[in-house]
């Protein structure tokens, strides 16, 4: 079959509502969410179930008509956008559907093109807790976060979205579906194939449907910002408080002071809670099945015992919904207010979480060294050793010319991050942007086993080319 013949295939097998080829509808799929990257396809599909997506994917085999799996398209890494011209965009947004919720079994089973926060809406219907929680919630897909092995704020206490997955379905680069949609606790029958998908971007095949684990929702939540010295006090008190509350903080958020500078003069609505201003803060959450004050008044007590050894500067417990919305509008205000400082050069890193404090600051000052004057903005997840390391240019800098030395700062950065034992990726993955930096630092037995992997689920190499591997 030409590739011509198989576009004129798949246009039939999915009618008008199945795709998209006029370049000014099919512009906001190729373009990458922070307009780094931006590709051009021959046509954008929309199947509307897994029996379609298993014959488009067919067809495209057919034809060698590579194939890029898109979820909401928030990704960092530049893995859901094509990059040869020649790809079709396969976006899951019309496969939505939840197909079941058992409170009893505590599992939920949705469609791939769930946007997250409807699986969090649905779960909290049947009073469950699906705990995936991440900034781009609203706009990003579960086939998406599982395709990525999303991280996000609850990781502490739920684990990535890879510990949250019981059974997943899906098609593989020649069309057939695996229906691998169990919802065991216990299924020790061979290898776990579900974990080869997940984390997987995209090239190994199109996950079309998953069953998710669900959790008690806490009856009390308890959140505060508090102000600390430095990183080094923030993961002391991390390691205090997961003591004093029954391990349960369930978020804990390092910031940069001059990030909420950055929010406070930018980003409308931002509020700061504390009368003074401070070098660093913590965002935490904490979470408990039972009511009652017992989870409060353990965070009051560490938090004054901390404030009158030095190790805490001031803090505030949020008093009403009302204040919780606003100290979470924080955490989001600062990715907002990064914009304002310049160019940004990110990393999203992880390091032993002993090793925090140090990797800020062996980071920090080896990018003194190479450009004096550069700002590094780090926040961060770091009760999971996960630090967005981001970087703005020196003061009246050129951007553009700054913004040409990414891939020198990252290696610095990565540098600092692999002495310590760390990932150059720590929750958003490869995709093209980290390709190069995976291969420099992952051993050869690692990348040759996923070479292997690669070339045995898809042997064709139409899924997804050229993301994680080349
Ligand atoms: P997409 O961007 O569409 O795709 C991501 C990758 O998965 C691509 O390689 C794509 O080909 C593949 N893919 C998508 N759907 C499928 C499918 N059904 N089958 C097979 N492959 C598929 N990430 C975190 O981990 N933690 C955070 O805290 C976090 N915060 C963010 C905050 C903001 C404001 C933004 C913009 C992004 C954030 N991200 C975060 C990154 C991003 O939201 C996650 O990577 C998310 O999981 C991507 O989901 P998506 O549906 O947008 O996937």
């Amino acid at each position: 079959m030409t590739a011509c013949d198989a576009l004129d295939a798949l246009r039939t097998l999915l009618g008008p509502r199945g795709y998209l080829d006029r370049p000014e509808d099919m512009a906001p799929y190729l373009r990458e969410c922070r307009g780094r990257k931006s590709g051009t396809s021959p046509l954008v599909i929309r199947p509307a179930d897994t029996a379609q997506v298993s014959a488009a994917v067919r067809i495209c085999a057919e034809a060698g008509i590579p194939i890029v799996p898109q979820g909401g398209n928030t990704s960092l890494v530049g893995g859901s956008v094509p990059d040869h011209g020649t790809e079709v965009v396969l976006s899951l947004s019309r496969m939505d559907r939840i197909r079941a919720v058992d409170p009893l079994d505590y599992v939920i089973t949705v469609e791939a093109g769930c946007i997250l926060k409807r699986v969090q809406d649905a779960a909290a219907e049947v009073d469950r807790l699906f705990p995936l929680s991440l900034g781009a919630e609203g706009t990003c897909q579960i086939g998406g976060n599982l395709s990525t092995n999303a991280g996000g704020i609850l990781t502490i206490r739920y684990g990535n979205a890879r510990d949250l997955v019981l059974g997943l379905e899906v098609v593989l680069p020649d069309g057939r579906v695996w229906d691998g949609l169990r919802s065991l606790r216990k299924d020790n029958t061979g290898y776990d194939l579900k974990h080869l998908f997940i984390g997987a971007e995209g090239t190994l095949g199109v996950i079309t449907a998953a069953t998710l684990r669900l959790f008690p929702r806490p009856k009390q939540v308890e959140t505060a910002l508090v102000a600390v010295p430095d990183p080094e006090a923030a993961i002391a008190l991390l390691a205090r408080l997961r003591a004093a509350t029954g391990d349960g903080l369930t978020a804990f958020e390092l910031m940069k002071g001059a990030l909420l500078d950055l929010a406070l003069a930018y980003v409308p609505g931002t509020v700061d809670p504390l009368p003074d201003r401070h070098p660093w803060y913590v965002l935490l959450e904490a979470a408990s099945g039972f009511g009652g004050s017992a989870l409060r008044d353990a965070l009051e007590e560490t938090l004054t015992d901390a404030m009158e050894d030095g190790s805490v500067r001031d803090a505030v417990l949020s008093a009403s919904g009302a204040q919780t919305k606003e100290l979470w509008f924080i955490r989001e205000a600062i990715v907002e207010a990064q914009r304002q400082g310049g160019g940004s050069i990110k990393h999203d890193v992880s390091v032993p979480v002993s090793k925090v404090a140090e990797f800020i600051e062996r980071a920090s000052a080896a990018l003194e060294t190479l450009i004096p004057g550069i700002l590094p903005l780090p926040f961060g997840h770091v009760a999971d050793g996960n630090i967005h390391f981001n970087v703005c240019q020196p003061a009246g800098a050129d951007t553009a010319a700054f913004l040409e030395r990414w891939d020198e700062v990252n290696r610095v950065v990565h540098d600092v991050v692999l002495s310590l034992g760390g990932s150059i990726s720590a929750e958003h993955g490869i995709g093209t942007f980290k390709r190069g930096e995976l291969l420099r630092v992952a051993g050869a037995v690692e990348v040759d086993l996923m070479r292997r992997v690669k070339a045995a689920i898809d042997p064709g190499g139409t899924m997804n080319p050229g993301k994680i591997l080349d």
